[in-house]
């Protein structure tokens, strides 16, 4: 016997097309919507940290420079957030990129930071 299957968001009994998971479209957008507002809350805090570290690499490197080192102390003194990038890349002499959406750092012994605006 075959099991009866329910609509995900209301529990009503499903007919017609096994792949069916929602009753109706409503009850689709429903699941759709609560699905987005879970993302968007457990993303909040995060997003901030990412966008507060982007607007604190572009507020040091300023609009026309494509590249800048500085003190590692100014990252700091800002309350940069070290524990968070978009992504890394380790290139050949095996020195880590640290990307911040469309920036980019690396930080050096001398306790520098060369930060860069990449080209998306
Ligand atoms: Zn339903």
């Amino acid at each position: 016997m075959r099991e009866k299957r329910k609509c995900t968001i209301c529990g009503k009994e499903l007919v017609g097309r096994t792949d069916k998971r929602f009753c109706s479209s409503l009850c689709k957008a429903n699941y759709h919507k609560r699905l987005s507002k879970s993302t968007k809350c457990a993303t909040a805090e995060i997003d901030k940290i990412l966008h507060r570290n982007r607007s604190i690499l572009l507020e040091i490197i300023g609009k026309g420079r494509s590249q800048m080192k500085v003190p590692l102390i100014e990252l700091e003194r800002r309350k940069f957030n070290f524990n968070y990038m978009t992504k890394y890349i380790t290139n050949k002499q095996g020195k880590v990129y640290h990307y911040v959406y469309d920036f980019s750092y690396m930080t050096f012994s001398s306790n520098e930071v060369l930060i860069i605006r990449n080209k998306i």
